[in-house]
């Protein structure tokens, strides 16, 4: 099975605290890495955790809120420095360009790599080396974007026994049926189908970003195998959550239940709570499998079927 893993980069929110770096999540496929957010000081937190900076990458941004975003530039300036040469896809509002842009002038950041910028907007959608992402619209206090972000379709279940029916012999040719290729056997064509079951849909990895529960956002996540949600307060504290548009450990564990998704882990915590116990503790009561992000915690995300 190939490693699908999320390393959690920074998980408090607004502030950093002794134990808990700004927002950032990686996911690594072999040597492909997306990176959520992009709080203070990421490019050390993505060194320690031992992600190349030369890799294919496309960054998400959910919003233009500090804590999200201003680790983007030095990022690039890192990049810069370790002599990128890779063209690198960044995704978010549309603001965002501009904020890029004023400030890499400003700066006199000269990028060694091609930069592409891709508006983040309702039903967006961007295919990558081995990944499709899609954006929605979440409810926080500025334009902010969850993202879904998919592995491609896995090829079907191959059945060895048809294919000894058929007369194939095994080795190559069994190989290239496995990868969805027709082959030609005796003058005879034979297709995938006949020796390969259904596409078995990928991985998918959902985040919220800043927000609030919605039922947009329940819809957006159906069925994720691991969504990362918003969970900056206790319900204790709901009347915070909804001033500040955040959501509680048990509003995110409630969405998750709601979207069906296999495993969830809650992120982005005020600082006034001195650890992520009671927070997780709220959120068991509505989905029994949650965890709560610390940083540097590293998470795999396998098949249902594995
Ligand atoms: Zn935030
Ligand atoms: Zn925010």
């Amino acid at each position: 099975m190939v490693k699908l893993t999320v390393t959690f980069l920074g998980t408090s929110s607004a502030a950093p605290t002794k134990t808990r770096g700004l927002p950032a999540i990686a996911i690594q496929r072999e040597g492909e890495v997306i990176l959520m957010d992009c709080g203070e000081g990421v490019q050390r937190q993505v060194m320690s955790a031992g992600i190349g900076l030369n890799r294919p990458t496309t960054i998400l941004i959910t919003h233009l809120h500090g804590d999200h975003v201003t680790g983007l530039l030095g990022l690039l300036q890192t990049m810069g420095m370790a002599q990128r040469s890779r063209p690198l896809t960044v995704v978010g509002p549309s603001a965002l360009s501009k904020w890029l842009e004023v400030t890499s002038r400003l700066l006199n950041i000269g990028l060694t790599f091609q930069l592409q910028f891709v508006t983040a907007k309702a039903g967006a959608h961007l295919h990558t080396e081995d990944f499709d992402v899609k954006a929605t619209p979440a409810d926080h206090s500025v334009e902010s974007y969850a993202y879904r972000v998919s592995e491609r379709p896995r090829p079907g279940v191959f059945h060895p026994q048809k294919a000894r029916k058929l007369g194939i012999p095994e080795g190559k040719l069994w190989s290239r049926l496995q990868k969805g290729r027709k082959v030609l056997l005796n003058g005879k064509t034979i297709l995938p189908s006949q020796v390969v079951g259904q596409q078995r849909p990928g991985r998918s990895i959902g985040y919220s970003g800043d927000t609030r529960p919605s039922a947009r956002l329940a819809r957006f996540f159906s069925g994720c195998d691991l969504l990362i949600f918003d969970s900056t307060y206790l319900e204790r504290d709901k009347d915070k959550a909804v001033e500040r548009k955040h959501s509680t450990a048990r509003e995110a564990a409630t969405l998750a239940k709601k979207a069906k998704v296999r495993s969830l882990v809650l992120t982005h915590f005020s600082a006034r709570y001195q650890n992520s116990s009671a927070l997780v503790k709220e959120a068991h009561a509505m989905f029994p499998r949650a965890i709560a992000a610390s940083d540097g915690m590293k998470v795999e995300v396998d098949y249902p079927d594995s």
